[in-house]
């Protein structure tokens, strides 16, 4: 049995048994990873702290057939000032959706991990603009995921933005994955129109670090609605992103 250590952020933690926990964890060297934590619900378990949802955590686990089994952890930080208010909470429940439904499996991606703790680190230190946070993360997640957004030309003609857009309100269509103009509208049919502000506002956030995630009040709806529609058109698992269950991220 393989042994190993990683840090991990808790994605999901269901009870299991009289006092056992099942951990799903997006984990630094081994991408995402099923974990069983026996006895930890018991009084006098060896894990000491409690395991909530959220928490980034250091651990050792031996590997299973089909879960791992968690032997020590050490909870590095907890991030309880993201699960403990609503609004916080829900934009890392979006986020947790978006990690499960583009990323396919154990592979292992230390950005990824990276990406989603600077995300949860920045919902923690501002006090709004927490969709913003989420937007900007789903942009570069899917990025990482390698379904970057063409935000910068159309994706089927290839023109610059400048050139092909000259007058003319562009497109976004997100099963081929960015802009379009209007010439090459019908290449798509799921193409809706993308006013230049919310082009503006979704490369703002593609190019700045997560902390400095701003997107406009008025623009909101707008640049959520094209985050979606690009996540949903490339996630294999696209059904957890209809109805997240953010329940789940709730301290049980
Ligand atoms: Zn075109």
């Amino acid at each position: 049995m393989a042994v190993y250590r990683s840090k991990g952020i808790v994605l999901r933690s269901i009870r299991y048994g009289e006092a056992d926990r099942i951990l799903d964890l997006y984990t630094r060297d081994a991408g995402l990873v099923s974990t069983i934590a026996k006895g930890i619900r018991r009084t006098r378990s060896r894990f000491g702290g409690r395991l909530e949802p959220l928490s980034c955590v250091d651990f050792l686990a031996y590997e299973g057939r089909t879960l791992d089994t968690v032997t020590q952890v050490e909870v590095l930080r907890s991030f309880h000032g993201v699960r403990e208010d609503l609004k916080r909470l829900e934009a890392a429940g979006g986020m947790v959706a978006t990690v499960r439904a583009l990323s396919g499996g154990d592979e292992a991606d230390r950005r990824v991990f990276n990406l989603l703790y600077h995300a949860l680190d920045a919902l923690e230190n501002r006090d709004s603009g927490f969709e913003s946070v989420e937007a900007a993360f789903s942009l570069k997640l899917s990025t990482l995921a390698g379904y970057t957004p063409r935000l910068d030309a159309c994706v089927s003609c290839e023109r610059d933005l400048d050139e092909a857009f000259d007058g003319e309100l562009p497109y976004f269509a997100p099963n081929l994955g960015g802009v379009l103009c209007a010439d090459c509208r019908a290449a798509a049919s799921d193409a809706f129109p993308l006013p230049p502000e919310t082009l503006s506002s979704l490369q703002t956030l593609v190019a700045r670090p997560i902390r400095e995630a701003s997107i406009e009040e008025r623009l909101g709806e707008s640049v959520r609605r094209v985050v979606s529609a690009h996540v949903l058109a490339h996630a294999p698992g696209s059904t957890v992103l209809v109805a997240p269950d953010k329940r789940t991220l709730r301290p049980a």
